[in-house]
Protein backbone atom coordinates (compact mmCIF):
# COMPACT_ATOMS: atom_id res chain seq x y z
CA UNK A 1 0.00 0.00 0.00
CA UNK A 2 1.12 3.70 -0.98
CA UNK A 3 2.31 5.69 1.96
CA UNK A 4 0.76 8.74 3.31
CA UNK A 5 2.63 11.85 4.25
CA UNK A 6 0.88 14.63 6.80
CA UNK A 7 2.33 17.61 6.58
CA UNK A 8 1.90 19.53 10.15
CA UNK A 9 1.64 22.83 9.77
CA UNK A 10 1.29 26.22 11.96
CA UNK A 11 -1.76 26.96 10.31
CA UNK A 12 -3.12 25.89 6.71
CA UNK A 13 -5.34 28.65 4.93
CA UNK A 14 -7.10 26.58 2.59
CA UNK A 15 -8.99 28.81 0.18
CA UNK A 16 -11.62 25.97 1.01
CA UNK A 17 -14.71 27.90 2.08
CA UNK A 18 -15.96 24.21 3.57
CA UNK A 19 -13.00 23.85 5.66
CA UNK A 20 -10.92 27.80 5.48
CA UNK A 21 -8.75 26.54 8.49
CA UNK A 22 -6.50 23.37 9.14
CA UNK A 23 -3.24 22.28 10.73
CA UNK A 24 -2.53 18.91 8.93
CA UNK A 25 -2.88 17.45 5.34
CA UNK A 26 -2.51 14.59 4.62
CA UNK A 27 -0.65 13.76 0.94
CA UNK A 28 -0.36 10.76 -1.18
CA UNK A 29 0.89 9.90 -4.81
CA UNK A 30 1.37 13.77 -4.92
CA UNK A 31 -2.15 14.87 -4.06
CA UNK A 32 -4.06 15.71 -1.11
CA UNK A 33 -5.72 12.65 0.28
CA UNK A 34 -7.16 14.57 3.22
CA UNK A 35 -7.61 18.59 4.94
CA UNK A 36 -7.88 18.74 8.61
CA UNK A 37 -6.34 17.98 12.22
CA UNK A 38 -3.52 15.53 13.39
CA UNK A 39 -6.44 12.53 12.74
CA UNK A 40 -7.34 13.73 9.20
CA UNK A 41 -5.75 10.58 7.91
CA UNK A 42 -6.99 8.52 10.65
CA UNK A 43 -7.95 4.53 8.95
CA UNK A 44 -5.94 5.10 5.61
CA UNK A 45 -3.27 2.77 6.44
CA UNK A 46 1.03 3.82 6.73
CA UNK A 47 1.27 7.27 7.80
CA UNK A 48 4.27 9.16 8.11
CA UNK A 49 4.12 12.69 9.95
CA UNK A 50 6.42 15.22 8.75
CA UNK A 51 7.35 17.97 10.91
CA UNK A 52 9.24 19.74 8.44
CA UNK A 53 7.21 22.92 7.99
CA UNK A 54 5.53 22.16 11.21
CA UNK A 55 6.48 26.17 12.32
CA UNK A 56 5.17 27.34 8.42
CA UNK A 57 1.54 28.74 7.43
CA UNK A 58 0.75 27.39 4.10
CA UNK A 59 -1.77 28.31 1.24
CA UNK A 60 -2.04 26.97 -1.91
CA UNK A 61 0.67 27.19 -3.93
CA UNK A 62 0.47 30.67 -5.17
CA UNK A 63 -0.13 30.85 -9.41
CA UNK A 64 1.42 33.11 -11.64
CA UNK A 65 -1.03 33.44 -14.29
CA UNK A 66 1.45 36.44 -16.58
CA UNK A 67 4.57 35.28 -16.37
CA UNK A 68 7.76 34.77 -19.12
CA UNK A 69 10.29 31.55 -19.19
CA UNK A 70 12.65 34.35 -20.25
CA UNK A 71 12.74 35.52 -16.73
CA UNK A 72 14.85 32.33 -15.92
CA UNK A 73 17.60 33.06 -18.84
CA UNK A 74 17.76 36.56 -18.84
CA UNK A 75 19.64 36.01 -15.59
CA UNK A 76 22.90 34.98 -17.54
CA UNK A 77 23.11 38.54 -18.62
CA UNK A 78 24.00 41.35 -15.79
CA UNK A 79 21.02 43.26 -14.58
CA UNK A 80 21.64 46.88 -14.55
CA UNK A 81 18.09 48.03 -13.82
CA UNK A 82 16.17 51.03 -11.72
CA UNK A 83 15.30 48.71 -8.82
CA UNK A 84 16.46 46.23 -6.24
CA UNK A 85 16.29 42.76 -7.81
CA UNK A 86 16.91 38.77 -6.49
CA UNK A 87 18.41 36.53 -8.83
CA UNK A 88 17.07 32.65 -8.78
CA UNK A 89 19.95 31.90 -6.72
CA UNK A 90 18.87 34.69 -4.10
CA UNK A 91 21.50 36.80 -4.84
CA UNK A 92 20.48 40.21 -4.76
CA UNK A 93 21.27 42.98 -7.29
CA UNK A 94 20.57 46.41 -5.92
CA UNK A 95 18.57 48.84 -8.21
CA UNK A 96 21.52 51.08 -9.92
CA UNK A 97 19.08 54.95 -10.11
CA UNK A 98 21.83 57.11 -12.43
CA UNK A 99 23.82 56.40 -15.61
CA UNK A 100 26.86 56.65 -13.49
CA UNK A 101 26.18 53.69 -11.25
CA UNK A 102 25.00 51.78 -14.75
CA UNK A 103 28.63 52.22 -16.16
CA UNK A 104 30.17 51.54 -12.91
CA UNK A 105 28.20 48.35 -12.93
CA UNK A 106 28.98 47.39 -16.08
CA UNK A 107 32.78 47.97 -15.52
CA UNK A 108 32.95 45.99 -12.40
CA UNK A 109 31.56 43.20 -14.71
CA UNK A 110 33.87 43.65 -17.39
CA UNK A 111 36.30 43.24 -15.25
CA UNK A 112 35.33 39.56 -14.55
CA UNK A 113 34.63 38.38 -18.23
CA UNK A 114 37.51 37.13 -20.76
CA UNK A 115 39.35 39.88 -22.48
CA UNK A 116 36.78 40.42 -25.93
CA UNK A 117 33.76 38.62 -24.86
CA UNK A 118 30.07 40.22 -25.12
CA UNK A 119 29.07 42.05 -21.81
CA UNK A 120 25.39 41.51 -21.97
CA UNK A 121 22.82 43.08 -19.67
CA UNK A 122 19.40 44.00 -19.39
CA UNK A 123 16.50 46.08 -17.34
CA UNK A 124 17.59 49.29 -18.18
CA UNK A 125 14.32 51.81 -18.18
CA UNK A 126 15.16 55.43 -18.89
CA UNK A 127 11.28 56.26 -18.13
CA UNK A 128 13.31 56.54 -14.59
CA UNK A 129 16.00 58.93 -15.20
CA UNK A 130 15.94 62.36 -15.70
CA UNK A 131 19.38 62.72 -17.14
CA UNK A 132 20.54 62.52 -20.25
CA UNK A 133 19.78 59.59 -22.81
CA UNK A 134 22.13 56.45 -22.33
CA UNK A 135 23.97 56.43 -25.25
CA UNK A 136 27.45 54.67 -27.16
CA UNK A 137 29.82 57.46 -25.48
CA UNK A 138 28.50 56.02 -21.95
CA UNK A 139 29.16 52.44 -22.75
CA UNK A 140 32.75 53.21 -24.83
CA UNK A 141 33.65 54.71 -20.87
CA UNK A 142 32.91 51.20 -20.07
CA UNK A 143 35.03 49.45 -22.53
CA UNK A 144 35.73 49.45 -26.65
CA UNK A 145 37.74 46.22 -26.59
CA UNK A 146 34.60 44.23 -26.57
CA UNK A 147 30.64 44.44 -27.83
CA UNK A 148 28.87 45.80 -25.15
CA UNK A 149 24.81 45.08 -25.29
CA UNK A 150 22.28 46.62 -22.92
CA UNK A 151 18.84 45.84 -23.47
CA UNK A 152 15.65 48.21 -22.23
CA UNK A 153 13.26 46.46 -19.83
CA UNK A 154 10.58 46.00 -22.14
CA UNK A 155 13.04 44.36 -24.47
CA UNK A 156 11.88 46.21 -27.24
CA UNK A 157 15.38 48.46 -27.12
CA UNK A 158 18.70 48.55 -26.38
CA UNK A 159 21.76 50.54 -26.55
CA UNK A 160 25.14 49.38 -27.51
CA UNK A 161 28.48 50.56 -27.69
CA UNK A 162 30.71 51.53 -31.10
CA UNK A 163 32.18 47.73 -31.32
CA UNK A 164 28.90 46.35 -31.34
CA UNK A 165 27.61 49.22 -33.81
CA UNK A 166 30.76 48.39 -35.92
CA UNK A 167 29.79 44.10 -35.77
CA UNK A 168 26.41 45.08 -37.28
CA UNK A 169 27.67 47.30 -39.52
CA UNK A 170 25.55 50.48 -37.99
CA UNK A 171 27.25 54.13 -39.41
CA UNK A 172 26.46 57.16 -40.37
CA UNK A 173 25.40 55.73 -43.73
CA UNK A 174 23.07 53.16 -42.60
CA UNK A 175 19.39 53.58 -43.52
CA UNK A 176 17.95 50.79 -41.08
CA UNK A 177 14.65 51.84 -39.25
CA UNK A 178 14.90 52.19 -35.31
CA UNK A 179 19.12 53.00 -35.56
CA UNK A 180 18.89 56.31 -33.89
CA UNK A 181 21.44 59.17 -34.75
CA UNK A 182 22.28 62.16 -33.30
CA UNK A 183 22.48 65.86 -34.98
CA UNK A 184 25.67 64.86 -36.67
CA UNK A 185 23.99 61.59 -38.46
CA UNK A 186 26.23 59.56 -36.16
CA UNK A 187 24.32 56.54 -34.37
CA UNK A 188 23.71 56.99 -30.82
CA UNK A 189 23.83 53.20 -30.39
CA UNK A 190 20.14 53.05 -29.00
CA UNK A 191 18.37 50.56 -31.23
CA UNK A 192 14.73 50.68 -31.54
CA UNK A 193 13.02 47.61 -32.49
CA UNK A 194 13.49 44.01 -34.40
CA UNK A 195 14.77 44.96 -37.38
CA UNK A 196 17.75 47.51 -35.91
CA UNK A 197 18.38 44.63 -32.87
CA UNK A 198 18.38 41.47 -34.59
CA UNK A 199 21.28 41.28 -36.88
CA UNK A 200 23.97 42.38 -34.17
CA UNK A 201 21.92 40.03 -31.86
CA UNK A 202 22.45 37.24 -34.29
CA UNK A 203 26.13 38.17 -34.55
CA UNK A 204 26.48 37.99 -30.65
CA UNK A 205 24.32 34.16 -30.67
CA UNK A 206 21.58 36.27 -28.78
CA UNK A 207 18.01 35.42 -29.55
CA UNK A 208 15.07 35.87 -27.31
CA UNK A 209 13.44 31.73 -27.97
CA UNK A 210 16.99 30.72 -26.84
CA UNK A 211 16.69 32.52 -23.96
CA UNK A 212 13.52 31.14 -22.67
CA UNK A 213 13.57 27.66 -23.64
CA UNK A 214 17.36 26.44 -22.84
CA UNK A 215 17.48 23.87 -19.93
CA UNK A 216 19.44 26.72 -17.76
CA UNK A 217 16.55 28.98 -18.71
CA UNK A 218 13.58 26.61 -17.53
CA UNK A 219 15.80 25.53 -14.22
CA UNK A 220 15.95 28.86 -13.23
CA UNK A 221 12.34 29.32 -13.94
CA UNK A 222 11.62 26.59 -10.76
CA UNK A 223 13.86 28.59 -8.61
CA UNK A 224 12.34 31.63 -8.99
CA UNK A 225 9.10 30.19 -8.45
CA UNK A 226 9.85 27.98 -5.21
CA UNK A 227 11.70 31.42 -4.38
CA UNK A 228 8.01 32.94 -4.55
CA UNK A 229 6.10 30.79 -3.16
CA UNK A 230 4.71 29.72 -6.82
CA UNK A 231 3.75 26.16 -8.31
CA UNK A 232 2.23 26.78 -11.26
CA UNK A 233 3.67 29.48 -13.75
CA UNK A 234 2.43 30.38 -17.17
CA UNK A 235 5.07 30.82 -19.88
CA UNK A 236 2.50 33.65 -21.94
CA UNK A 237 3.48 33.53 -25.14
CA UNK A 238 6.05 30.58 -25.96
CA UNK A 239 6.96 29.61 -29.79
CA UNK A 240 6.91 26.00 -29.17
CA UNK A 241 8.48 24.00 -31.73
CA UNK A 242 8.54 20.23 -31.46
CA UNK A 243 12.19 20.63 -30.22
CA UNK A 244 11.05 23.30 -27.30
CA UNK A 245 8.41 20.98 -26.26
CA UNK A 246 10.68 17.91 -25.93
CA UNK A 247 13.08 19.52 -23.78
CA UNK A 248 9.94 21.28 -21.69
CA UNK A 249 8.44 17.77 -21.17
CA UNK A 250 12.17 15.93 -20.20
CA UNK A 251 12.42 18.45 -17.99
CA UNK A 252 9.00 19.29 -15.83
CA UNK A 253 8.88 15.20 -15.61
CA UNK A 254 11.90 15.33 -13.25
CA UNK A 255 10.11 14.88 -9.47
CA UNK A 256 12.88 17.39 -8.72
CA UNK A 257 11.57 19.96 -11.05
CA UNK A 258 9.42 22.37 -8.92
CA UNK A 259 6.98 23.82 -11.50
CA UNK A 260 3.64 23.09 -13.27
CA UNK A 261 4.48 25.25 -16.02
CA UNK A 262 1.52 26.44 -18.68
CA UNK A 263 2.90 27.25 -21.52
CA UNK A 264 0.50 29.48 -24.00
CA UNK A 265 1.29 29.29 -28.01
CA UNK A 266 1.83 32.81 -29.25
CA UNK A 267 -0.30 33.98 -32.35
CA UNK A 268 2.52 35.93 -34.36
CA UNK A 269 0.63 36.84 -37.26
CA UNK A 270 -2.93 36.23 -38.74
CA UNK A 271 -2.80 32.52 -39.78
CA UNK A 272 -5.65 31.64 -37.46
CA UNK A 273 -6.42 28.26 -39.34
CA UNK A 274 -2.50 26.67 -38.92
CA UNK A 275 -2.72 28.35 -34.66
CA UNK A 276 -5.75 26.68 -34.20
CA UNK A 277 -4.34 23.15 -35.59
CA UNK A 278 -1.52 23.55 -33.75
CA UNK A 279 -2.85 24.63 -30.33
CA UNK A 280 -5.16 21.61 -30.79
CA UNK A 281 -1.73 19.20 -32.04
CA UNK A 282 -0.08 20.97 -28.69
CA UNK A 283 -2.91 19.91 -25.90
CA UNK A 284 -2.65 16.07 -26.82
CA UNK A 285 0.82 16.36 -25.31
CA UNK A 286 0.35 17.86 -21.93
CA UNK A 287 1.21 16.48 -19.38
CA UNK A 288 0.81 16.69 -15.09
CA UNK A 289 3.23 19.11 -15.21
CA UNK A 290 3.35 21.06 -18.63
CA UNK A 291 -0.50 22.23 -19.31
CA UNK A 292 -1.03 23.31 -22.95
CA UNK A 293 -3.45 24.18 -25.81
CA UNK A 294 -4.23 27.65 -25.19
CA UNK A 295 -3.36 30.78 -27.06
CA UNK A 296 -2.03 34.15 -26.72
CA UNK A 297 -3.25 37.10 -28.92
CA UNK A 298 -0.82 40.11 -28.97
CA UNK A 299 -3.26 43.70 -29.29
CA UNK A 300 -1.70 46.63 -28.56
CA UNK A 301 1.50 48.08 -26.62
CA UNK A 302 2.36 49.15 -23.86
CA UNK A 303 0.89 52.56 -22.06
CA UNK A 304 4.58 53.52 -20.83
CA UNK A 305 6.00 53.25 -23.60
CA UNK A 306 2.80 55.51 -25.81
CA UNK A 307 2.26 52.09 -27.53
CA UNK A 308 -1.04 51.16 -25.89
CA UNK A 309 -4.30 51.47 -28.04
CA UNK A 310 -6.06 54.77 -25.52
CA UNK A 311 -10.00 55.45 -26.05
CA UNK A 312 -10.28 59.13 -26.25
CA UNK A 313 -8.96 61.54 -24.85
CA UNK A 314 -5.69 60.11 -25.54
CA UNK A 315 -2.11 60.39 -24.04
CA UNK A 316 -2.03 63.61 -22.01
CA UNK A 317 1.27 64.38 -23.58
CA UNK A 318 -0.23 65.11 -26.49
CA UNK A 319 1.80 62.12 -27.79
CA UNK A 320 -0.19 59.99 -31.18
CA UNK A 321 -2.15 56.99 -30.12
CA UNK A 322 -0.22 53.96 -29.76
CA UNK A 323 0.20 50.66 -32.59
CA UNK A 324 -1.75 47.23 -33.37
CA UNK A 325 0.58 44.41 -32.81
CA UNK A 326 -2.50 42.53 -34.46
CA UNK A 327 -4.93 44.78 -36.61
CA UNK A 328 -8.47 44.71 -35.43
CA UNK A 329 -9.55 42.50 -38.27
CA UNK A 330 -6.96 40.15 -37.12
CA UNK A 331 -8.23 40.10 -33.74
CA UNK A 332 -11.75 39.67 -35.17
CA UNK A 333 -10.49 36.39 -37.51
CA UNK A 334 -8.41 35.34 -34.87
CA UNK A 335 -11.53 35.37 -31.89
CA UNK A 336 -13.41 33.77 -34.56
CA UNK A 337 -11.66 30.40 -35.59
CA UNK A 338 -10.48 29.98 -31.61
CA UNK A 339 -14.07 30.24 -30.45
CA UNK A 340 -15.34 28.08 -32.84
CA UNK A 341 -12.34 25.67 -32.64
CA UNK A 342 -13.10 25.28 -28.43
CA UNK A 343 -9.39 26.92 -27.86
CA UNK A 344 -9.10 28.98 -24.66
CA UNK A 345 -7.66 32.52 -25.58
CA UNK A 346 -5.47 34.74 -23.30
CA UNK A 347 -5.55 38.27 -25.06
CA UNK A 348 -2.54 41.23 -23.89
CA UNK A 349 -4.61 44.22 -23.85
CA UNK A 350 -3.05 47.16 -22.26
CA UNK A 351 -5.06 49.86 -23.19
CA UNK A 352 -8.88 50.62 -23.02
CA UNK A 353 -9.54 50.73 -26.32
CA UNK A 354 -7.59 47.60 -27.13
CA UNK A 355 -9.65 45.98 -24.65
CA UNK A 356 -12.74 47.31 -26.41
CA UNK A 357 -11.78 45.78 -29.81
CA UNK A 358 -11.21 42.56 -27.87
CA UNK A 359 -14.85 42.47 -26.29
CA UNK A 360 -16.16 43.35 -29.42
CA UNK A 361 -14.22 40.39 -31.18
CA UNK A 362 -14.86 37.61 -28.32
CA UNK A 363 -18.92 39.09 -28.23
CA UNK A 364 -18.57 38.77 -32.43
CA UNK A 365 -17.08 35.37 -32.05
CA UNK A 366 -19.60 34.31 -29.44
CA UNK A 367 -22.85 35.03 -31.43
CA UNK A 368 -21.49 33.15 -34.42
CA UNK A 369 -20.04 30.12 -32.06
CA UNK A 370 -21.90 29.99 -28.80
CA UNK A 371 -19.33 28.06 -26.08
CA UNK A 372 -20.54 29.25 -22.67
CA UNK A 373 -16.98 27.63 -20.82
CA UNK A 374 -14.55 29.79 -22.96
CA UNK A 375 -12.84 31.39 -20.50
CA UNK A 376 -11.14 33.48 -22.40
CA UNK A 377 -8.97 35.92 -20.35
CA UNK A 378 -7.88 39.51 -21.11
CA UNK A 379 -4.42 40.05 -19.54
CA UNK A 380 -3.92 43.24 -18.41
CA UNK A 381 -6.34 45.06 -18.46
CA UNK A 382 -4.61 47.80 -17.18
CA UNK A 383 -7.42 51.36 -18.29
CA UNK A 384 -10.65 48.99 -18.20
CA UNK A 385 -13.59 50.59 -16.83
CA UNK A 386 -16.59 49.39 -14.75
CA UNK A 387 -18.45 49.63 -18.26
CA UNK A 388 -15.57 47.02 -20.04
CA UNK A 389 -15.77 45.17 -17.14
CA UNK A 390 -19.31 44.40 -16.99
CA UNK A 391 -19.16 43.29 -20.65
CA UNK A 392 -16.62 41.37 -19.48
CA UNK A 393 -18.84 39.69 -16.75
CA UNK A 394 -22.25 39.23 -19.62
CA UNK A 395 -19.65 37.38 -21.95
CA UNK A 396 -17.71 34.65 -19.46
CA UNK A 397 -14.55 36.41 -20.22
CA UNK A 398 -12.14 36.53 -16.84
CA UNK A 399 -9.53 39.67 -16.31
CA UNK A 400 -6.20 39.39 -15.11
CA UNK A 401 -4.89 42.58 -13.93
CA UNK A 402 -1.46 43.69 -13.66
CA UNK A 403 -1.26 45.23 -10.44
CA UNK A 404 2.19 45.89 -10.00
CA UNK A 405 1.97 48.57 -12.34
CA UNK A 406 0.46 50.53 -9.46
CA UNK A 407 3.70 51.07 -7.68
CA UNK A 408 6.34 50.44 -10.45
CA UNK A 409 4.57 53.11 -13.04
CA UNK A 410 1.72 54.64 -11.12
CA UNK A 411 3.30 58.07 -10.82
CA UNK A 412 4.45 58.06 -14.13
CA UNK A 413 1.07 57.23 -15.29
CA UNK A 414 -0.06 59.85 -13.70
CA UNK A 415 2.18 62.73 -14.65
CA UNK A 416 3.59 61.38 -18.40
CA UNK A 417 0.92 58.70 -19.97
CA UNK A 418 -2.43 58.96 -18.99
CA UNK A 419 -2.86 61.14 -16.56
CA UNK A 420 -4.50 61.22 -12.93
CA UNK A 421 -8.23 60.30 -13.66
CA UNK A 422 -7.69 57.40 -15.43
CA UNK A 423 -4.49 56.71 -13.78
CA UNK A 424 -6.90 56.70 -10.25
CA UNK A 425 -9.27 54.00 -11.87
CA UNK A 426 -5.98 51.92 -13.75
CA UNK A 427 -5.87 47.67 -12.77
CA UNK A 428 -9.06 48.58 -11.26
CA UNK A 429 -9.27 45.33 -8.95
CA UNK A 430 -12.68 46.58 -6.99
CA UNK A 431 -14.27 47.26 -10.31
CA UNK A 432 -13.38 44.09 -11.87
CA UNK A 433 -14.91 41.98 -8.86
CA UNK A 434 -18.10 44.04 -7.93
CA UNK A 435 -18.91 43.87 -11.60
CA UNK A 436 -19.10 40.34 -11.36
CA UNK A 437 -15.67 39.47 -12.97
CA UNK A 438 -13.35 36.68 -12.15
CA UNK A 439 -10.05 37.96 -11.67
CA UNK A 440 -6.35 37.04 -11.57
CA UNK A 441 -3.45 39.30 -10.90
CA UNK A 442 -0.06 39.20 -12.20
CA UNK A 443 3.76 40.14 -12.56
CA UNK A 444 4.31 39.93 -16.12
CA UNK A 445 7.90 38.84 -15.05
CA UNK A 446 10.20 39.50 -16.35
CA UNK A 447 9.18 42.84 -16.87
CA UNK A 448 8.11 43.31 -12.97
CA UNK A 449 10.09 41.02 -10.44
CA UNK A 450 8.18 37.17 -10.07
CA UNK A 451 6.00 37.28 -5.98
CA UNK A 452 2.65 37.27 -6.06
CA UNK A 453 2.63 38.50 -2.21
CA UNK A 454 4.44 41.70 -3.35
CA UNK A 455 1.04 41.82 -6.20
CA UNK A 456 -0.94 40.97 -3.67
CA UNK A 457 0.45 44.07 -1.31
CA UNK A 458 0.10 46.19 -4.67
CA UNK A 459 -3.67 45.08 -5.02
CA UNK A 460 -4.51 46.11 -1.67
CA UNK A 461 -2.59 48.96 -1.22
CA UNK A 462 -2.21 50.74 -4.24
CA UNK A 463 0.88 52.21 -3.24
CA UNK A 464 3.38 54.17 -5.85
CA UNK A 465 6.99 54.35 -5.94
CA UNK A 466 6.92 58.03 -4.50
CA UNK A 467 4.90 56.44 -1.31
CA UNK A 468 1.20 58.21 -1.99
CA UNK A 469 -2.01 55.83 -2.62
CA UNK A 470 -3.47 56.17 -6.02
CA UNK A 471 -7.09 54.96 -6.67
CA UNK A 472 -8.21 54.58 -2.86
CA UNK A 473 -11.64 53.33 -4.34
CA UNK A 474 -9.75 50.40 -6.51
CA UNK A 475 -7.77 48.66 -3.25
CA UNK A 476 -8.97 45.22 -2.42
CA UNK A 477 -8.90 43.10 0.48
CA UNK A 478 -6.05 40.79 1.83
CA UNK A 479 -8.44 37.76 1.25
CA UNK A 480 -9.77 39.09 -2.15
CA UNK A 481 -6.32 39.74 -3.01
CA UNK A 482 -4.80 36.07 -2.05
CA UNK A 483 -8.10 34.42 -3.66
CA UNK A 484 -6.72 36.05 -6.97
CA UNK A 485 -3.17 34.82 -6.72
CA UNK A 486 -4.26 30.97 -6.29
CA UNK A 487 -8.16 30.03 -6.90
CA UNK A 488 -8.71 32.77 -9.33
CA UNK A 489 -5.24 32.69 -11.37
CA UNK A 490 -5.97 28.82 -10.84
CA UNK A 491 -9.89 29.61 -12.62
CA UNK A 492 -7.99 31.62 -15.45
CA UNK A 493 -5.73 28.82 -16.52
CA UNK A 494 -8.89 26.35 -16.04
CA UNK A 495 -7.11 24.47 -13.65
CA UNK A 496 -9.45 25.06 -10.82
CA UNK A 497 -10.61 21.48 -10.54
CA UNK A 498 -6.61 20.60 -9.77
CA UNK A 499 -4.65 23.52 -7.85
CA UNK A 500 -5.79 26.69 -6.09
CA UNK A 501 -7.36 25.38 -3.22
CA UNK A 502 -5.88 22.78 -0.23
CA UNK A 503 -8.40 20.24 -0.56
CA UNK A 504 -9.05 16.12 -1.11
CA UNK A 505 -8.60 15.26 -4.63
CA UNK A 506 -6.32 18.46 -5.77
CA UNK A 507 -2.73 18.37 -6.48
CA UNK A 508 -0.18 18.74 -3.14
CA UNK A 509 1.05 22.11 -4.31
CA UNK A 510 1.83 24.76 -1.18
CA UNK A 511 3.05 27.90 -0.71
CA UNK A 512 5.24 27.62 2.65
CA UNK A 513 5.34 30.86 4.56
CA UNK A 514 7.11 32.45 7.76
CA UNK A 515 4.10 34.45 8.87
CA UNK A 516 0.28 34.43 8.16
CA UNK A 517 -0.40 36.72 5.83
CA UNK A 518 -4.10 37.21 6.88
CA UNK A 519 -2.49 37.90 10.22
CA UNK A 520 -0.11 41.08 9.37
CA UNK A 521 -0.87 44.49 8.83
CA UNK A 522 -1.95 44.72 5.08
CA UNK A 523 0.59 46.97 4.24
CA UNK A 524 3.46 44.25 5.53
CA UNK A 525 2.01 41.47 3.22
CA UNK A 526 4.90 42.03 0.49
CA UNK A 527 7.27 41.59 3.68
CA UNK A 528 5.75 38.02 4.50
CA UNK A 529 8.84 35.57 4.19
CA UNK A 530 8.53 32.58 1.65
CA UNK A 531 10.09 29.57 3.10
CA UNK A 532 9.48 27.49 -0.23
CA UNK A 533 6.85 25.40 -1.71
CA UNK A 534 5.46 21.90 -1.70
CA UNK A 535 4.90 20.48 -5.39
CA UNK A 536 3.17 17.09 -6.02
CA UNK A 537 4.30 16.38 -2.16
CA UNK A 538 7.53 17.25 -2.68
CA UNK A 539 9.44 19.81 -0.50
CA UNK A 540 11.14 22.70 -2.10
CA UNK A 541 12.50 25.07 0.85
CA UNK A 542 14.86 27.78 -0.14
ZN1 LIG B 1 3.64 39.52 -20.83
Amino acid sequence: MTDTTIFKARKIITMDPNCPEATHVAVRDGRILAVGDERCADGVGNVRVDERLSGAVLLPGFVEGHAHLMAGGLWDYTYVGYHDRTDPDGQHWPGLTTIEQVIEGLSQQAQKLEPGAPLIAWGFDPIFLSEERLSRHHLDRVGTDRPILVFFSNLHLMCVNGPALGMAGYDSDSRVEGVVKDADGQPTGELQEMAAMFPLMRRLGVDFRHLAQRESAIRAYGRMAVRAGVTTMTDLFSTLSDDDLAVMLQITAGSDYPLRIVPVLGAAGGQAEELAARAKALAAQSSDKLRLGAVKLLTDGSIQGWTARVKWPGYVGGQPNGLWNLAPDQIFELCEVMQREGIQMHVHTNGDEASEVAIEAIEAAARKHPWPGHRHVLQHCQMMGTDQFTRCAELGIAANIFANHIWYFGDQHAALTIGEDRARRMDGCRAALDAGVRIAIHSDAPVTPLGPLFTAWCAVNRQTMSGRTLGAAQRITTLEALYAITMGAAYTLKLDGEIGSIETGKRADFAVLGEDPTAVDPKSLKDVPVLGTVSGGEVHLT
